[in-house]
């Protein structure tokens, strides 16, 4: 593969050059052959000797100008200024078939300039979770980064426990965060923040530079797919867990995935990360931390911009949001999504929503599993025999009265659009998974990994990525998780 390096040749003054550095016995496990079929790149290319070669050896065509980007970010509200790539490097750009360009990045690649004290390495259980991670958010429809290939090894790398090095190619639109902009804002590099945004319109932001307010455009594109990811998040049950701002991209993917979690039970306060003792990342809160992150953005754009400017885009954020929000939660319960202008039905929709999320939190119903039997029963609802979806509720009386008042709206949005209950059902089927990355089967497939068996894991990633199917063979991984399993929460450490 033919890589390009136009961050590490047109901002050479703001990352340094760092050569990966191999782990011993290190092997390619898991290629993914969709996403390398949509970059161009040969499966023989992601083969362990080719592989190897071309990543560590003196010739080798990856790491020919390999860098570590410098960066700071908000941590849990802090400023950090000594943030940057501690344990990964990017390798260069890759050209797709399509004409666009993807950032190629070597996670757990060793030590770089950017590392403080830790080992620059990363973990087969932590390189497998984001590896999972971007495979579901995508086939979900949530922006996200996605890797490329995982290779484990037999290098012994010591967290609270000592366990097995391992290294992930992962591949986005571009690695630029947040803290890229307000680390060279707050050390006051003026000549080094304009160098960064002028490389961020020429790759990322060209439209803007046909604007007479080009930084206005740009902030204003990532205020709107911040809020589009975010509202994805809310809808499908993510918890990212680690908002700081050094985790959050300018283009709205999801990206630097550490204890994230899918929510079991619906728990609106729920946090995945451990070492969040304040909940400021809790599921419930992501919508608020979005906007404060985006607060701290703006810092960055202050010597290009008013501050009534910065706020009257900050102000566009929440209806992005709640519009999209909406729409999917609309999507997700079978209710016609299109415009509606009469005001009456506009509000019965908003409560049948409001209702809905409401049982599913009173009776800390799984999240999911509760969208999909409602998909799965909903001509029961058109029969008015709602006995199929109440018997999964504890509180059968208040689910059969939301099926009665579910039916009539759902017979008046028909009326309306000349459709019929089963095309509703046949959408739902296609928006509400069947299969979810739950943390409890992270678990169970990153055990059987560590002892070198990843066949458990493709069979994972199988559903995962096509989770609207039925997968009869593969059932098993569609159940949500026992008592002691549910809504498991990680640490940080990786
Ligand atoms: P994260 O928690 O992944 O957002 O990382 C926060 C900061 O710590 C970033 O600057 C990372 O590059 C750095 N970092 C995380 N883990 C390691 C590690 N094992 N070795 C070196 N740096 C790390
Ligand atoms: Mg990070
Ligand atoms: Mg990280």
């Amino acid at each position: 593969m033919q890589l390009f390096h136009n961050y590490a040749t047109e901002l050479s003054a703001i990352s340094s050059q760092v050569k990966p550095f191999p782990v011993t016995q290190a092997r390619v496990v898991m290629r993914n052959e969709a996403l390398s079929a949509e970059l161009g790149i040969g499966s023989d290319e992601l083969e362990t000797d080719a592989l190897l070669m071309a990543l560590f050896s003196e010739s080798g065509t990856l790491q020919e100008n390999s860098i570590a980007q410098k960066y700071g970010g908000h941590q849990f509200g802090q400023w950090n200024p000594n943030l940057g790539d501690g344990r990964g490097l990017l390798l260069g750009e890759i050209k797709a078939p399509s004409g666009s360009f993807w950032d190629l990045h070597l996670k757990g690649a060793g030590p770089t300039p950017y590392s403080r004290h830790a080992d620059g390495r990363a973990v087969l259980r932590s390189t497998i979770r984001e590896y999972l991670a971007g495979e579901a958010l995508h086939a979900l429809g949530i922006p996200s980064s996605r890797s490329l290939c995982l290779l484990t090894s037999k290098e012994p790398v010591q967290r609270e426990q000592i366990e097995r090095g391992a290294m992930m190619i992962r591949t986005c639109k571009s690695h630029i965060r947040f803290g890229h902009f307000e680390y060279f804002h707050h050390s006051n590099q003026p000549q080094q923040l304009e160098a960064l945004f002028n490389y961020s319109f020429k790759h990322h932001f060209p439209q803007c530079l046909d604007s007479s307010t080009p930084h206005k455009e740009m902030f204003q594109s990532v205020v709107t797919s911040t809020a589009l990811m975010i509202a994805k998040w809310q809808a499908y049950g993510f918890n990212h867990g680690v908002m700081n701002t050094d985790n959050m991209s300018i283009h709205g993917i999801t990206f630097d995935y550490g204890p994230y979690a899918f929510l079991d039970d619906f728990i609106p306060e729920y946090i995945c990360n451990r070492s969040d003792h304040s909940g400021r990342y809790a599921f419930d809160q992501q919508p608020s931390i979005g906007l404060w992150n985006l607060n701290a953005l703006a810092h960055a754009f202050t010597p290009f911009m008013e501050i009534e400017e910065l706020k009257s885009v900050l102000m566009t954020y929440e209806v992005t949001l709640i519009t999209e929000y909406q729409r999917l939660m609309k999507q997700r319960l079978g209710l016609r999504e299109h415009q509606i202008s009469d005001p009456q039905l506009v509000s019965e929709i908003d409560l049948l929503i409001g209702e809905w999320m409401n049982i599913l939190k009173d009776e800390k119903a799984d999240f999911h599993q509760s969208f999909r039997i409602l998909s799965e029963q909903l001509l029961s609802i058109e029969s008015l025999d709602f006995k199929s979806i109440a018997d999964n509720f504890i509180n059968a009386d208040r689910v059969r009265q939301w099926c009665v008042n579910y039916h009539e709206l759902q017979q008046n949005l028909l009326s309306l659009s000349n459709s019929t209950w089963v095309e509703v059902q046949q959408k739902m089927l296609r928006v509400n998974p069947k299969y979810v990355l739950r943390n409890h089967l992270a678990q169970e497939v990153i055990a059987a990994a560590e002892q070198d068996d990843f066949s458990l894991c493709e069979a994972y990633l199988k559903v995962l990525t096509s989770p609207f199917d039925e997968h009869p063979d593969l059932a098993r991984f569609s159940k949500p998780p026992a008592s002691q399993d549910k809504g498991i929460a990680l640490s940080c450490s990786s």
